[in-house]
């Protein structure tokens, strides 16, 4: 790698745990060795600890990769909680209250 990039320093506060969460850290939404782009649409800055321990459940997964081996592997193979994400993710999207 050639030249450094100015590590970010913006504060996030995680809605799980109140934390307030670093975002020192550039991540790969597809990772790169699986040919995801350096564009800013496949970055998430997020907190380099979390990043570590992301990449060593997850190693080089795609998100579609890490969705299908959560249900598999920690859900018994439970899709449920998908369908049940994806319902309350779209009526935030259009403003009701949960
Ligand atoms: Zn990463």
């Amino acid at each position: 790698m050639g030249h450094k990039k100015k590590k970010h320093t913006k504060k996030k506060i995680d809605k799980f745990t109140g934390q307030e969460l670093k975002v020192n850290s550039r991540h790969h939404i597809i990772p790169s060795s699986r040919n995801g782009s350096s564009d800013s649409y496949n970055i998430a800055m997020i907190d380099d600890h979390k990043h570590q321990l992301y990449h060593h459940i997850f190693i080089n997964m795609t998100p579609t990769e890490i969705i299908e081996y959560l249900a598999d592997y920690f859900w018994n193979g439970n899709w449920s909680f998908v369908e049940e994400a994806l319902q309350n993710h779209c009526l935030e999207e259009v403003g009701y209250d949960l």
